[in-house]
């Protein structure tokens, strides 16, 4: 059965300040709240606030309320002005997501629902689903995240859609170029999946063409092979240029260690999920060996059969390159 949507839109006399242009949505942008409101609440307190910062929907445990017309933007990714996020994106926060708990899982449960409805609507797929870190690099939403559950999300909500009997992946707009040979240069808010659709080759092809073992791990500039010869046999090397991991010994001392060695370790971390500071700045890739790139070294350890001593050396270092 089709979720209701309860309407709640901000006043025409708003729009300068919520919803300033005109929209032809491509991308519908996911949000948790962090904080531990009502999708009511969530609404009320968008629509009445001085603030510019906007959202087209906010979901909780029991209904979905929209804010915003779905022909007007909002502003939502922190991309700019003109940032694609904010220009081009429908905005769907999930309440309840700062505590977590039963109210926030059943929140996400509709939102996923909720979500694979609008894709149907639009005969979208997948593919047009971001989150809000695609666009800006802001750790949103923050609970999907540090739960590491981003892919599960995605796959629920293609479930869900194919339930529907909806498209799993969207017509290819007819701007967009077909693999002719070359490149592409990964922008903001690319998924690999997204640029194999796209340029019409496999995400296989396109992984093996650029040694890219883990999908997730595109980054902006990066330029893709997009034909020509499969460049698997030096797969190690390409992901020994992501992730250069420093040999030697790593551990929390005094004065702790610095520098760009130690940022390669926590970057690797944080790419595995085991991240040295989830929800701080750059999840806490700061290049300081302190306690809690140690303690994240130490979970990474523990789950993987190694001795959770929170130093890192050989041994962490080998079992991060199988890993990554
Ligand atoms: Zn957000």
């Amino acid at each position: 059965m089709a979720i209701k949507v309860v309407k709640n839109l901000v006043s025409k006399e708003k729009y300068s300040l919520k919803c300033s242009n005109p929209m032809v949505p491509e991308y519908i942008t996911i949000h948790n709240t962090a904080n531990d409101a009502s999708a009511k609440n969530e609404i009320s307190f968008m629509k009445n606030n001085t603030s510019s910062t906007s959202f087209h929907f906010a979901v909780d445990d029991i209904e979905v309320i929209q804010g915003l017309p779905l022909n007007r933007n909002a502003w939502h990714t922190g991309d700019g002005t003109n940032g694609t996020g904010n220009r081009k994106s429908i905005g769907v926060e999930i309440c309840y997501s700062e505590s977590g708990g039963p109210k926030y899982k059943a929140a996400e449960k509709l939102a996923i629902k909720f979500v694979a409805q609008l894709l149907k609507e639009r005969g979208w797929g997948i593919d047009r689903v971001r989150k809000h870190q695609d666009w800006n690099g802001k750790y949103c939403p923050h609970r999907i995240l540090s739960e590491g559950r981003w892919d599960e999300v995605k796959a629920a909500i293609e479930a869900e859609l194919k339930a529907l009997g909806g498209k799993t992946t969207s017509k290819p707009s007819s701007s967009a170029p077909k693999a002719s040979g070359g490149t592409y240069t990964v922008k903001k808010g690319d998924t690999l999946s997204a640029i194999a659709k796209e340029h019409g080759v496999s995400m296989a092809t396109l992984q093996s063409l650029n040694g890219i073992k883990n999908p997730n791990l595109i980054k902006v500039g990066q330029v893709l092979k997009l034909t020509g010869s499969s460049t698997s046999s030096t797969k190690p090397s390409s992901k020994k240029t992501l992730y250069a991991l420093p040999s030697g010994i790593y551990k929390v001392t005094s004065p702790m260690r610095k520098g760009d060695d130690v940022r390669q370790i926590q970057k690797a971390l944080a790419a595995l999920y085991f991240y040295p500071d989830k929800g701080a700045k750059n999840n806490g890739i700061d290049g300081v060996y302190g306690p809690k790139t140690a303690n994240a070294v130490k979970r990474f350890q523990s789950v993987n059969g190694l001795t959770a001593d929170g130093i890192y050396g050989p041994k962490t270092k080998a079992k991060l390159e199988e890993k990554l």
